[in-house]
């Protein structure tokens, strides 16, 4: 197969088995962690999007979450702390035919990578971004993260956390993510219909998947009973008014807080240019891949090393 066959249009017949890898590591997840809801899900929605492990770049962070790239076969990126957002934009930037998916922790997405997830999601960059939310940093034992409950206790906030958490979801939408969704490892069903609208969207997609970590924070349980707020006659609102979408989202953020999961989609716009798009519209990115270019020795560059540097001496 070529490269750059994720160009090309050609429908082909695609099986989840297709995203487990030849010699299948074993998961080193603790049992019961959420974070297998995530990748069960992802290896569900991919044959129903259409795409094939070669046409999919599957960028990590660092965290319990990062391991996701062992276990799902694609192109693969295992980043840096927070980092997996700017590789990801890169690499879609320069292959738009891609279809890329960031993934990492809420500490990874919302702490310490927190400036890439806004400005990601302002400039609407096409991508989907899983964040595994189990309100705590798992792979380093459970200390206080982002999303942690005020109260809450850890080794890192023995008398109970004193901040309010972040808002993901709001964050979100303020930020310019066009289409915003949150589900739970323990819906399976959801899981896999919202990571299927959010890889078929064109823009910024963040989905906030909601992962129990039952070795280290007993007191987040499994995120059941959970409401689908689509499903609930109570929760009458329209996913294209950004207003109704953002007091949608503040509902369901301080209901968490107290214990009452609300999930499903939240906010869908389709009518922004993504960052590509722009870029092209302002004549700033080319019409075929930089990626394919780089390959071609007969593509003619508008910008040749040898200029940059003569305009900088
Ligand atoms: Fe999952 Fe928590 Fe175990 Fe990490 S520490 S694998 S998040 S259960």
């Amino acid at each position: 197969m070529s490269a750059f066959s994720a160009i090309d249009d050609e429908e082909q017949e695609i099986d989840q088995n297709e995203f487990t890898p030849g010699i299948e590591p074993q998961a080193t997840w603790c049992p019961g962690c959420g974070d297998f809801g995530v990748l069960n899900a992802l290896k569900q929605a991919m044959p129903e999007v259409g795409r094939t492990p070669d046409e999919t770049l599957l960028v990590t962070g660092i965290g319990c979450s990062g391991k996701l790239n062992s276990y799902f076969d694609c192109y693969g990126y295992h980043s840096l702390h927070g980092r997996s957002l700017p590789i990801a934009r890169a690499a879609k930037l320069a292959n738009p035919g891609l279809e890329v998916i960031a993934a990492g922790g809420d500490g990874d997405g919302y702490g310490i990578g927190g400036n890439h997830f806004m400005h990601t999601a302002r400039e609407n960059h096409d991508m989907t971004y899983i964040v595994f939310n189990n309100e705590i940093f798992g792979l380093t034992k459970g200390q206080t993260s982002p999303t942690s409950p005020k109260g809450h206790k850890s080794k890192t906030q023995p008398h109970g956390s004193a901040k309010d958490p972040v808002r993901p979801l709001s964050l979100s939408l303020a930020s310019g993510a066009s289409y915003v969704a949150r589900t739970a490892a323990v819906n399976p069903r959801q899981a896999k219909e919202i990571l299927v609208e959010a890889i078929e969207h064109d823009g910024f997609a963040h989905v906030d998947f909601l992962t129990q970590c039952p070795t280290w924070n007993k007191d987040a349980g499994e995120y059941v009973p959970y409401t689908d707020i689509q499903d609930d006659d109570e929760f009458d609102f329209d996913i294209t008014d950004r207003r109704e979408a953002a007091d949608m989202m503040y509902e369901a953020e301080s209901r968490l807080w107290e214990g009452e999961v609300l999930t499903g989609r939240f906010y869908q716009d389709t009518s922004r240019r993504t960052y590509t798009e722009e870029k092209q519209k302002i004549g700033e990115a080319p019409a075929e891949p930089l990626a394919e270019r780089y390959f071609d020795e007969d593509a003619e560059w508008e910008r040749s090393v040898e200029e940059i540097r003569a305009n900088h001496t």
